[in-house]
């Protein structure tokens, strides 16, 4: 599958930062991860730094997936606003979901710390504006539910939002918890650190075939060798939608260019994530390097729909919507790309076990926030290797 067009800003800004040996020996583990994208990181990185013998298996370079397209907003509002996941799976499993993803930040935060990791990593606030004045009002409804739960959010009439920000919009939430981070350089650190520690990285190794045992897992690759492992983690992002036989997610086109650096609106946004309520909508946040960066214009996926014809079509409307909320800004066009992701009905991911894989665990971070999800698969899969009950568990199963 085509997760991404070729020139994903990310990869462009960063280069092939590591490369790593395929596989070309038999191994026995404890635990193989499959996909060392952010997610594959972070799972790999809570499992070896836990005591499991793990290895990493991806069969592109290092990261090379939606993680190198990702725009990185780390955001705790997924795609679902909060109003219609109460509806869908009741307000307090909505609220601990939209809480989950809060700690998330807090969590990447305290690691990328403590992991000394250079990747761009800016806390902001978020702000979510109204598209209409109809909007407005159902916007309004999501705010009231925030606050009854305690989040940290502020209400912004149109002219506190101009005044702040210099941006012409209808109403919105600024929420406090939200951030920024170049998720591309973000994986390749983490993966280097642990690959130093003495955790085995093969890029560039394609599975052949896998038989899922009453004991454990052996993965054959294309090379003719084996891995033995007693678990085997699913980190392999949108493209694992494929291996069931139920249709579990929508694919969806989305589209993101980024401006030159030294945007003139820079020092108004460098501290806030934008996003609004329209379908499809936009969003903007600034990168580290002083450029504006804008996603959106989601559309179902097609193969073929990342041709430059497409992608120009709409970098240039999203540069039309980012010129309607600021008329004087500079934005003149770097780069532009577009990438897929798997889009759930209630816009949460699926994390757990999955009846027809035996001796597997999935981390499927789906959603067009799916990052935060990724963080919460870490202390997921060691309550499910250690056989604890989750919450979020109930609400992230397949069978839901
Ligand atoms: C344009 C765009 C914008 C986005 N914006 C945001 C955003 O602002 N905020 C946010 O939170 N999320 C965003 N997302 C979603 C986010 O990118 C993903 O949630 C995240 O990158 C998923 O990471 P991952 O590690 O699970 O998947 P990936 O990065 O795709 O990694 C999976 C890895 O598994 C490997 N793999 C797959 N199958 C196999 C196999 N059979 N054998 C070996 N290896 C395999 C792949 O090669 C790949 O490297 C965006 C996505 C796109 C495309």
């Amino acid at each position: 599958m085509k997760l991404r067009s070729p020139e994903s800003f990310w990869l462009l800004k960063n280069g092939i930062l590591k490369s790593y040996p395929s596989l070309k020996e038999n191994i026995v583990c404890d635990i193989a991860v499959i996909g060392s994208g952010i997610t594959g990181a972070l799972i790999s990185h809570t499992l070896h730094n836990a005591g499991y013998k793990t290895i990493v298996i991806d069969k592109r370079d290092v990261a090379a997936g939606s993680t190198s397209a990702t725009t990185s907003m780390l955001q705790y509002e997924i795609d679902t606003p909060l109003t219609d996941l109460a509806d869908m799976i009741g307000e307090m499993p909505a609220v601990e979901c939209y809480k989950a993803g809060i700690r998330s930040i807090e969590i990447l935060d305290k690691l990328v710390k403590s992991e000394k990791l250079k990747c761009g990593f800016e806390l902001k606030k978020s702000l979510q504006v109204a598209h209409s004045k109809k909007a407005e009002a159902k916007l309004k409804e999501e705010f009231e539910l925030r606050v009854k739960h305690g989040f940290n959010v502020e209400w912004l009439t149109s002219r506190e939002i101009r005044k702040r920000y210099k941006m012409i919009s209808f109403a919105g939430i600024l929420s406090e918890e939200g951030a920024s981070i170049d998720a591309f350089q973000f994986a390749h650190e983490l993966l280097d650190n642990n690959h130093r520690k003495g955790m085995p990285v093969f890029d560039h190794t394609i599975i052949k075939k896998i038989d899922y045992n009453k004991e454990n897992v052996v993965i054959h690759t294309d090379l003719g060798n084996m891995v033995i492992c007693r678990k085997v983690i699913f980190c392999s992002g949108f493209e694992t939608l494929y291996m069931f036989r139920k249709k579990y997610a929508e694919f969806v086109s989305t589209f993101a260019c980024v401006s030159e650096q030294h945007i003139n609106h820079y020092n108004e946004l460098k501290d806030v994530l934008i996003w609004d309520t329209d379908n499809p909508y936009i969003y903007m946040r600034t990168t580290d390097d002083k450029r504006l960066l804008v996603g959106g214009e989601d559309v179902k996926f097609k193969y073929g729909g990342f041709t430059e014809k497409i992608k120009d079509e709409k970098a240039n409307k999203l540069i039309r919507k980012i010129k309607n909320h600021f008329p004087n800004i500079n934005f003149t066009e770097d780069y532009n790309w577009s990438g897929a992701f798997g889009l759930t009905k209630d816009g949460l991911p699926y994390i757990g076990k999955h009846p027809d894989f035996r001796n597997a665990i999935f981390v499927l971070a789906l959603g067009g926030n799916g990052i935060t999800f990724s963080v919460q698969g870490m202390e997921l899969v060691l309550k499910i290797l250690a056989g604890e009950a989750d919450p979020l568990l109930q609400y992230y199963r397949f069978d839901r």
